[in-house]
């Protein structure tokens, strides 16, 4: 081959590459979702998201129905992989032999990650369906920060934080933007201010104060949520993306004076007042671990 034809040929090899590499980059669209409970239609007290309570069977199904919505609404979208993560109480609610068959599902705790578990810097975008309120809102089905039992805030640099803005900063921590949320009304809107303006909410209920609402019924929360989901993947150009902080510093405040006598026997846990302990680390989930940790021994 003489010079020219050699530049030639390099020259049409790096725009093959260069094509191939862009068709690649955006054939892939890997879709993570998480499914809390509280913030499903048709939900509205805790014996319904309890295993062994009271319509816990049906509760099951709701959500499971949700979780596929929203796995249809990403394959619409052109997600080529999808996985979902059952993120309440143990873990073990999405009834597997329902779930579409085009997601993998992660089941049963503990995990390190928690609600949280499974995502990496491979995921193009996070999602949160069944979620709700953090502890201390106006009418919030079922509000809480991790445990109704012993959270009564959760301060993290500062700011006051639910489950939705923790898991946001994993999602962040990670690259990935949270782009889609699903719950009660009041828990949209704090999701949004929280998130970003680029969040696209599906509200499947409104809350009439803790345990009551008037709530679409499930066949309905599944079409909205499948219609938002695809919505939002399909303006993932605007979503942005939150870091965490480094360094990252909790403060929870505890029920109860023994949940913080219990939590500050941990090392590096402060306590920093009656009810409430504060710990610092440079890495977020290394912060994220030790809250779960501190919760753990205070549960005690
Ligand atoms: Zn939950």
């Amino acid at each position: 081959m003489n010079r020219q034809g050699f530049s030639i040929a390099a020259l049409l090899l790096a725009s093959l590459l260069f094509l191939q590499f862009n068709a690649s980059a955006s054939d892939q669209l890997s879709v993570y979702i998480s499914v809390d409970m509280e913030g499903v239609a048709g939900v509205v007290a805790s014996d319904q998201v309890r295993a062994g309570g009271q319509d816990y069977q049906l509760a099951r199904q709701w959500t499971t129905s949700e979780a596929n919505a929203a796995i249809q609404g990403a394959l619409d979208a052109g997600a080529t992989e999808v996985v979902v993560n059952d993120s309440h109480g143990g873990m073990r609610n999405i009834i597997a032999s329902d779930l579409h068959p085009e997601a993998r599902l992660i089941t049963g705790s503990p995990k390190p990650l928690s609600m949280m578990e499974g995502l990496d810097e491979s995921f193009d975008a996070v999602i949160f369906i069944g979620y709700h309120t953090k502890a201390g809102s106006f009418d919030g089905v079922l509000d809480h920060t991790y445990s109704s039992a012993s959270v009564f805030s959760l301060k993290v640099n500062g700011t006051e934080m639910g489950e939705a803005e923790v898991n946001s900063l994993i999602a962040g921590y990670f690259g990935v933007p949270v782009v889609m949320v699903a719950g009660d009304k009041n828990f949209c809107e704090q999701a949004r201010e929280m998130i970003g303006d680029h969040l696209v909410t599906a509200a499947v209920k409104e809350g009439i104060g803790r345990t009551a609402a008037n709530t679409l019924v499930p066949v309905r929360a599944a079409e909205l949520i499948r219609e938002k989901t695809t919505e939002a993947l399909n303006g993932l150009g605007n979503a942005q993306v939150r870091h965490p902080e480094s360094p990252a510093v909790f403060e929870v405040t505890f029920l109860y004076s023994a949940q913080a006598e219990a939590a500050e026997l941990i090392p590096d846990v402060k306590r920093t007042g009656p009810r409430s302990v504060e710990f610092t680390r440079d890495d977020f989930i290394e912060a994220f671990k030790l809250f779960r940790a501190v919760l753990l021994v205070a549960r005690n």
